[in-house]
């Protein structure tokens, strides 16, 4: 690949416009850090809106380029097909990038990137069998039908802890329907994204079907997701940011998804597989430094199993292997950023203001192997309560309140009195119980006896102030989109056009 590891080192990095790549134009250059040694790795362009501009043209140019817009959707998905094996072949790269560039270790990224290589062949494998429906009208001789159409250039604006995966979630179902796409990566970690629309090229998609801008949230992403030829903003990343997304949207009656923060619940009743529920309930809120959107960063446990299974979920906490993430046996890796560090910092000064007992971690990893990483220690707090600040803010960080509770109905409303609602966990013997929680849990996934357990056929996506739209599965093909009904009257009959008749 062109952009590999060794080539995007200390560079800066072009844009991808209409099949070319393009040098940073005048836009101003914003660094991104390695977040292992705290150094900077490369350089990218805080876009301009022309740039913007161009890129949302090129886009455009493309929905109505004969080699898109007339071709059928079997050679549709064999671009797909050919993009999955391409994937398949340069996942190591792919996934070297995206560690350097986030700190997310190497074999967590790595599965995520060979699972792509799946995601887009289930995606290829839709695009010709995306069906409308034939409706049934109480008038004779009469067709009433609907088909999907492309809803246009979607905006893909993603977040520094999944680039890939996150992009692909829309991308993979943007490119099955037919639409194009102009792409904004997190401004700290673009690298994979610009190597990844190399795939795409030699995937042979046509110029302008995929293009990519870099910049800032503020410069180049407002500057895209504000621009009057966009018909969708497909967002993951803060609900602060979602909220202001929205509101600039609204203005424009543009489209969006909106997949935003969580705070998720993960409870343990009496009965739960105790060594089960501990490894979900470490492993859900440490994976990825608990930089992941559904991180279950609120641990219930039922009163009568309190103190022993604090005591569990200390001991695991402190086996937790954090290192380099390149290192095979590192199971965490640092913090993406230097700001993310210091907001963990402050969040954990304020658990312990408000009375929460530190019973693991706490603080900065410093001196050797760590350097000047970003590290921070697996953190715990015992005798939390649900409305202490940590415990309702969204961290993106490794630490975990864990919360005691007396009753299922106590449990419940507790989980449930958060802003958000991504995800939640349980775990419990009892089904009758695990299925009147599923009944009542405000989030748009719950998952029993399991945790951050994900698939290209689930559909995902938050309620409350964790947004709206889903991915996955035909649910994100109808979201990008549109459905057009359609009527055809065969039967010869003049009407009296002049009144509609209703039935
Ligand atoms: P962020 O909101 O700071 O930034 C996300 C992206 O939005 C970046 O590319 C940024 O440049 C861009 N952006 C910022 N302001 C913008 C604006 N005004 N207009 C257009 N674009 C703008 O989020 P982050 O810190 O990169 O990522 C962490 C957040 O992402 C967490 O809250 C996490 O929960 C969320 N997330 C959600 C999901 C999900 O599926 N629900 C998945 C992963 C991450």
């Amino acid at each position: 690949m062109k952009f590999d590891i060794k080539s995007v080192h200390g560079q800066g990095l072009p844009i991808f416009i209409n099949g070319e790549w393009l040098d940073a134009g005048s836009g101003a250059q914003l660094p991104s850090l390695e977040p292992a040694t705290g150094r900077e790795w490369y350089r990218i362009t805080d876009c301009t809106p022309a740039e913007v501009d161009q890129a949302v043209a090129a886009a455009q140019a493309a929905l109505k380029a004969p080699e898109w817009c007339d071709i059928t959707q079997t050679q549709r998905a064999g671009m797909i097909f050919d993009l999955a094996a391409l994937i398949k072949e340069h996942a190591s790269e792919l996934a070297l990038l995206e560690t350097r560039d986030n700190g997310k270790i190497l074999r967590e990224t790595t599965a995520q990137i060979s699972y792509l290589h799946d995601y887009y062949r289930y995606f290829a494998g839709m695009a010709d069998k995306i069906e409308g429906s034939t409706i049934p009208v109480n008038k004779p001789q009469v067709l009433n039908f609907t088909r999907h159409e492309p809803l246009g250039v979607v905006a893909i604006i993603t977040p520094f802890n999944s680039p890939l995966n996150i992009l692909s979630v829309s991308l993979a179902p943007c490119l099955a329907v037919g639409n194009t796409i102009v792409a904004k990566p997190s401004e700290h970690t673009s690298a994979s994204t610009i190597a990844f629309a190399e795939l795409i090229k030699a995937a042979g998609f046509p110029d302008g079907v995929f293009n990519v801008v870099t910049g800032a949230g503020a410069g180049a992403g407002q500057s895209l997701i504000s621009h009057s030829g966009v018909s969708k903003v497909a967002f993951t990343g803060g609900s602060d940011t979602g909220r202001r997304i929205a509101a600039s949207v609204g203005d424009c009656l543009t489209q969006a998804n909106l997949e935003l923060g969580g705070k998720s619940p993960h409870i343990i009743f009496a009965d739960a597989d105790l060594d089960r529920a501990v490894n979900g309930a470490v492993a859900g809120v440490f994976a990825s430094g608990g930089q992941t959107c559904v991180a279950g960063s609120r641990i219930f446990v039922e009163e009568s199993i309190y103190e022993k299974t604090l005591e569990q979920l200390k001991t695991s906490a402190l086996e937790v292997v954090v290192g380099h993430p390149e290192e095979p046996a590192t199971q965490m890796g640092p913090l993406a950023t230097r700001d993310q560090l210091g907001k963990v910092e402050e969040f954990v000064r304020s658990a312990k203001e408000e009375g929460a007992r530190l019973i693991c971690g706490g603080n900065r990893l410093e001196g050797s192997p760590y350097g000047d990483g970003f590290y921070f220690a697996p953190t715990l707090f015992a005798n939390a309560r649900n409305d202490m600040r940590f415990c309702q803010e969204e961290i993106f960080g490794p630490v975990a309140g864990v919360i005691p509770f007396s009753s299922e109905a106590e449990v419940i409303a507790q989980a449930n009195d958060t802003r958000f609602g991504l995800s939640a966990g349980l775990w419990t013997r009892d089904l009758d119980r695990a299925m009147r929680c599923v009944d009542s849990i405000d989030s748009g996934t719950v998952w029993v006896n399991t945790f951050r357990s994900a698939a290209m056929m689930s559909p995902m996506g938050g309620f409350k102030d964790s947004g709206y739209g889903k991915h996955n599965g035909f649910a994100s093909i109808r979201d990008f989109s549109r459905l057009k009904n359609v009527v055809v009257d065969y039967s010869g009959q003049k009407q009296d056009a002049f009144v509609v008749k209703l039935k």
